[in-house]
């Protein structure tokens, strides 16, 4: 099997270079690849890039994920999440390959307060989520075999992360103020690359298991409870660590105004993954402790 992954750099990409290595021949570009183009900028390089090199599986880890700045530069925005993914479908239905595709909790208003389930209505609070869901209609559309992947909140050990800032505040703050009224499942870069892995394969030999699936940790908490979680955890595991604070005091999102709007309930309802697929999704404690003990 020949695997295309574009955006092997990021938290996704960068563990998708581990788990797909397994499967078959892997072919990894970042937009400054050389050779063959990678850049999600560049419709025309990224067809011609699928066309010669006739990949079975084209996996996209890349994507416009700056949130905030997404608002004032929506064009580029809608090109790498929305019209090139676009172009990869097209050039993925041509030669035949599965397309595998990862989309955001951002795609809804987050209203309400339970889990969403992949059919439920969509209705994007930003630039971000609505470029995302453009790029998921138009795969959709595009008639090509894929597999997209909706996840939440991610993190790696590789690069920054919010547990990496909550213990920098921490060392330097007896008091720390974090939102306590978003709630979603922190979902590490390497579950979403195994899990992906598991379902390529299944999706090869099972294409009816193709279509649009929610993957994230079980479980659910606040970036408030996240923030103590990773905070607890740290002083278990290196009790001689300084930590100066001594309360993480929560506040609403309105206490941090940011040009983008976030959901207030991004829970991911992954049902359909688990019993398609037959996996079980660990808690998200488990995947943040792992990455602490990585880090710290
Ligand atoms: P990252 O921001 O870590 O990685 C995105 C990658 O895309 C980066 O390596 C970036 O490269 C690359 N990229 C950006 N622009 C281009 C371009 N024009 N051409 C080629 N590559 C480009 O994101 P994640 O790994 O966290 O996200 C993976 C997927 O998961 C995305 O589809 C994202 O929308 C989705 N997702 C992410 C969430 C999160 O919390 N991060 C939450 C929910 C869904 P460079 O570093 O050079 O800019």
């Amino acid at each position: 099997m020949k695997i295309l992954l574009l955006g092997k750099n990021g938290q996704v990409g960068w563990e998708l270079q581990r788990s797909l290595g397994p499967l078959g021949e892997l072919v990894a570009l970042d937009r400054h690849s050389t050779g063959a183009c990678g850049d999600l900028s560049n419709p025309t390089g990224l067809r011609a890039t699928v066309l010669a090199l006739r990949p079975d599986v084209i996996v996209n880890a890349a994507a416009y994920t700056a949130v905030d700045r997404a608002q004032s530069e929506p064009d580029l925005a809608h090109a790498i999440n929305a019209a090139s993914p676009g172009v990869l479908a097209q050039a993925a239905q041509a030669v035949g390959a599965l397309l595998v595709h990862y989309s955001t909790d951002y795609v809804f208003d987050g209203s309400g307060n339970t889990p969403w389930r992949e059919d439920a209505a969509t209705g994007p609070l930003s630039v971000y989520g609505q470029t995302k869901l453009e790029g998921e209609q138009l795969i959709a559309a595009s008639g090509a075999r894929h597999l997209i992947l909706r996840t939440s909140w991610v993190y790696a050990a590789r690069g920054g992360n919010f547990g990496k800032t909550m213990l920098r505040l921490a060392g330097e703050r007896e008091r720390l103020t974090v939102i306590d009224d978003q709630f979603g499942a922190p979902t590490g870069a390497d579950l979403i690359a195994d899990v992906s892995a598991h379902a390529i394969r299944q999706v090869q030999r099972d294409p009816a298991c193709g279509g649009g699936y929610h993957l994230a940790a079980a479980g659910e908490t606040t970036w408030n409870g996240y923030a103590r979680f990773v905070i607890d955890t740290a002083r278990a595991l290196q009790p001689e660590r300084a930590l100066k604070v001594l309360e993480v005091a929560p506040v609403p999102t309105s206490a941090f105004p940011t040009p983008a709007q976030r959901p207030l309930n991004s829970r991911l309802d992954t049902t359909r993954l688990r019993q398609t697929f037959g996996l079980h999704l660990p808690d998200w404690q488990s995947g943040v402790r792992r990455m602490l003990a990585e880090i710290l």
